[in-house]
């Protein structure tokens, strides 16, 4: 038997977790080049928050209603901006996840799209202002062009973190209009953007665990 989206949810919360423990020190080295050096704890402390409260949900409960609790605490927690978008968007994948007829690439992919553009509208950013949404656009485009080509959604996830890597490095060309970074521009180009970087470590252990 399938298991339910709230249980795999919950599942990949936890090994997101897991894989942001590993990097939190590197991300927040990252983040201390033209930021306040805080990224790689506020996403341990925030998905720790999140994976306890989708845990602590209804056993029956929805893909909804869990990925509400842990977004919730996932923004109440982490106490910075990626925290806020982090929790925002969950919070908006659950909601579209559950109001999907079935979970096959094609819907999943519109769920990714409501959670990017919740990230787009809480913090007013733009793909090009560095910043996470620029390996989430691509990961997005090259999960939907996947899902068109008739993949599933192992395959589309496949694309879209490979797709989500390349962005991701590629934001060291970027210069940030957007987030602590902005004024101190000119020292983060070189570097790729911290929370486009946590994007792709979420993203890859998303992956391989799908691949399982
Ligand atoms: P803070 O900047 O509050 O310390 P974090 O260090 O946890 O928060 O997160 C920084 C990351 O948040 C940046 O690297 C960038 O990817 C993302 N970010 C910052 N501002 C925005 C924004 N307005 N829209 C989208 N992402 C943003
Ligand atoms: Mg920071
Ligand atoms: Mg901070």
């Amino acid at each position: 038997a399938s298991r339910s989206a709230a249980a795999v949810a919950r599942e990949l919360l936890a090994v997101a977790r897991e894989a942001i423990s590993v990097e939190a020190e590197r991300l927040g080295d990252l983040d201390a080049i033209a930021g306040d050096g805080d990224h790689g704890v506020g996403m341990l402390r925030g998905l720790t928050a999140a994976s306890d409260a989708a845990g602590r949900a209804d056993a029956e409960a929805g893909v909804d209603t869990v990925l509400e609790a842990a977004g919730d605490a996932w923004a109440e927690t982490a106490g910075g901006t990626s925290g806020a978008l982090w929790g925002g968007a969950l919070v908006s994948l659950g909601a579209s996840l559950a109001a999907a007829p079935d979970l096959d690439a094609e819907h999943v992919g519109a769920a990714i799209r409501a959670a990017r553009e919740r990230i787009e509208s809480l913090g007013g950013a733009q793909p090009g202002d560095k910043t996470m949404l620029d390996a989430i656009a691509p990961f997005e485009s090259a999960f939907a062009r996947a899902a068109g080509d008739g993949g599933d959604v192992r395959r589309a996830l496949s694309a879209g973190a490979a797709a989500a890597r390349q962005a991701a490095d590629a934001t060291a060309d970027l210069s940030p209009r957007r987030g602590r970074a902005r004024p101190l521009a000119e020292r983060s180009v070189g570097h790729p953007d911290p929370g486009a970087v946590s994007f792709t470590v979420v993203v890859d252990a998303v992956e391989r665990r799908m691949r399982q």
